[in-house]
């Protein structure tokens, strides 16, 4: 607008030189005699007047477009200037920006004014894109800094139980000292039973009993020493769970060994949780039985309780227990909690070292058996019957 304004006034401007210049004839001849003829004065006056008004006019009009031209270009080449300006930091904080905008409610009303007006800026001088130019130095000292990576919480939490300790020191030794959070469950009345509790527990793992249980085809498969049985009296069982603990005071819940029959008949498993519960247990299904009511009478005790998941190793082969860790990240993760039963085979220990790493790669958490109690995950541990 201004610019085709500024282009008309000069078209005029010639216009009137053109006029003007035929005036100089006048002039140039008039200068040497023109007070001699009286009448050639006064013709020659009144056209000096108007060439003197025509040529203030020139230069006032002249003035005014260049005056006007200057205003009206100024704000634009602020504006341009303040526009270049701008992107350059700006430019360089667009990557933040974009993770803020991945976390929306943190981010100021004003960062979300400013994305869209520099975006405006970029676009087309509008107006309205250099109003919101001008709010940008309020965000502006923000964003240098590097984008934050977002604290991510766990993709999920998993535990890993060892049944079956206290034949071997040497092999409890080594899952003692794997780098992950380990879950020591101690079988009673075997050689090792009291010393790799006591260790497992110094060294900061949790530690559970491992209580023998009747399975079916009971004697011809046989869980060993102290084991419960279906057909003892509630004396007799409580008397053989108190032997155990006394050999493992470490221990602050309990698993079954074996145990597909005991786990099924609810009136033996309620006189055993009962007894425990009152002691502080939680219970720890092994799920040896999908007909197991470990799980429903725990429940009905209001007894802290969890289910196994993932068993690690029935199948003692290095490929085996690899893809029984896959499964074990992969339930943490769709479930939030998962628990892996696994036992102290020398393979199971060397998967167990080789995935350590994975287990926090994939975001999975291991963590001490109790822990998952804690969580609402805990919640979910039934599904007994399934
Ligand atoms: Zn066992």
């Amino acid at each position: 607008m201004a610019s085709t304004q500024g282009k008309k006034r000069p078209g005029s401007g010639t216009a009137v030189r053109h006029a003007a210049g035929r005036r100089p004839r006048p002039n140039a001849s008039g200068s040497g005699g023109g007070r001699k003829t009286g009448p050639r004065d006064s013709v020659f006056l009144p056209l000096l007047t108007v060439w003197i008004v025509v040529l203030l006019l020139l230069v006032i009009v002249l003035y005014w477009t260049r005056g006007s031209l200057f205003r009206t270009a100024v704000p634009g080449a602020k504006g341009r200037e303040t526009a270049a300006a701008v992107p350059a930091p700006e430019r360089q904080a667009s990557p933040p920006k974009t993770s803020s905008k991945d976390s929306p409610p943190p981010s100021s009303p004003e960062g979300s004014a400013f994305e869209t007006g520099d975006k405006k800026g970029r676009e087309g001088e509008t107006p309205k894109g250099s109003a919101v130019v001008a709010s940008v130095p309020k965000v502006a000292p923000e964003p240098p800094v590097a984008p934050l990576p977002p604290a991510k919480p766990p993709a999920g939490r998993a535990a890993l139980v060892i049944d079956d300790f206290g034949y071997d020191i040497k092999i409890a030794r080594k899952f003692i000292n794997l780098p992950v959070a380990m879950t020591f469950s101690v079988l009673p009345h075997l050689p090792h039973t009291e010393e790799v509790a006591a260790l497992a527990s110094r060294h900061g793992h949790e530690v559970l009993l491992h209580m023998p249980m009747e399975p079916h085809g009971y004697p011809k498969s046989d869980p060993g020493r102290g084991a419960l049985l279906v057909a003892m009296t509630p004396q007799e069982m409580v008397a053989e769970i108190d032997k155990a603990l006394k050999e493992n005071p470490y221990a602050r819940g309990i698993n079954n060994h074996m145990g597909s029959k005991f786990t099924e008949d609810a009136d033996a498993m309620r006189v055993v949780l009962r007894h425990l519960k009152e002691r502080g247990f939680y219970y720890l299904d092994s799920y040896t039985s999908p007909q197991s009511v470990g799980m429903a009478v725990a429940r009905d005790l209001g007894m802290p309780c969890l289910k196994r998941d993932i068993f690690l190793d029935h199948e003692p082969t290095e490929d085996f227990v690899r893809r029984q860790v896959a499964e074990l990240i992969r339930r943490a993760k769709i479930e939030g909690r998962a628990v892996g039963i696994g036992h102290p085979y020398p393979v199971t220990l060397k998967v167990l070292e080789q995935e350590a790493e994975t287990f926090e790669k994939e975001g999975i958490e291991i963590v001490p058996l109790k822990k998952l109690l804690d969580g609402p995950a805990a919640a979910n541990g039934g599904k007994a019957g399934a």
